[in-house]
């Protein structure tokens, strides 16, 4: 089927109307008249049994699978009358449902030290700490975090909200990147921290953010808006607080958002 030719603006509208609730987590109705779903795993390492629940998943519900820049899967042509069904085998199999709504998405990262022969320190264990803390955490924005083991910058650090690269001594920390139309290279806020001191400073920038942004307004903005010094102030003088809080919504709003299965696109299908 060709599903290139003719440009549709009330799918288009439709879809542009769905980004703006918050925490949806469908990509809508696709150019075929079917649905997508995009999942993952932490740390996009696919075991080969993950890879065997992969493909039945595929086999069952989809046309085929396609391998995104972000390091997620998307299920594309999940006929409509399948797509819950589709999601829920997604869940029950271990994959998580990826974010496309305003929150802290899954962490893009390249294999770090645990493999890669210039990885000056663990990339892995240092997403899957970061994801289980803070993924799902509402934020006026999508907001996107990549690793690197290294300066080379496998994982587009310096084009994330939240982007690290190795060092030999710990881990600089970039703040306000993004890619899109008009590319932003992302800040330098601080480096060499060790690994232990990373969450403070993620969680710190995520309550600065939270707590100053317009509505719907990206990192960068918020930054540029109120300049990059006084912005990084209020990064450092949150250092030294407590995150719990924030490790607790971000829990409760993956919790309801995969179980209620997305309330806000029932109306969609
Ligand atoms: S960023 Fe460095 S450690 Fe990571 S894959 Fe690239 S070269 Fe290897």
């Amino acid at each position: 089927m060709d599903t290139s030719a003719h440009l549709d603006l009330d799918l288009r509208k439709e879809t542009v109307e769905r980004w703006k609730q918050p925490g949806h987590r469908c990509l809508g109705k696709q150019r075929d008249a079917n649905y997508a779903l995009m999942i993952g795993v932490s740390t996009a390492c696919f075991s080969a049994s993950q890879l065997r629940s992969l493909a039945d998943l595929v086999e069952k519900f989809a046309r085929f699978s396609h391998l995104t820049t972000a390091q997620s899967v998307l299920l594309v042509g999940i006929a409509p009358r399948n797509y819950y069904l589709a999601r829920q085998a997604a869940l029950d199999a271990g994959f998580q449902v990826r974010s496309v709504g305003r929150d802290v998405f899954h962490i893009k990262c390249c294999p770090g030290a645990d493999f890669s022969p210039f990885g000056l320190q663990r990339t892995l264990s240092l997403v899957t700490l970061l994801e289980e803390t803070f993924r799902g955490l509402p934020t006026p924005q999508k907001f996107k975090i990549s690793l690197s083991g290294c300066p080379n910058c496998c994982a587009n650090t310096r084009l994330s909200d939240f982007g690290l690269h190795a060092v030999v001594k710990g881990w600089k920390i970039y703040l306000g990147g993004k890619m899109g139309f008009s590319p932003v290279v992302a800040q330098e806020l601080a480096g060499p921290v060790s690994a232990e001191e990373v969450p403070r400073y993620l969680a710190a920038v995520l309550r600065a953010y939270r707590e100053l942004a317009q509505k719907n307004e990206r990192l960068f903005r918020t930054i540029e808006r109120l300049g990059p010094e006084p912005f990084k102030r209020v990064v450092l003088d949150n250092l030294e607080q407590p995150y719990e809080d924030l490790a607790e919504l971000a829990r409760q709003n993956r919790q309801a958002l995969e179980q209620a299965l997305d309330v806000v696109t029932d109306a969609a299908l």
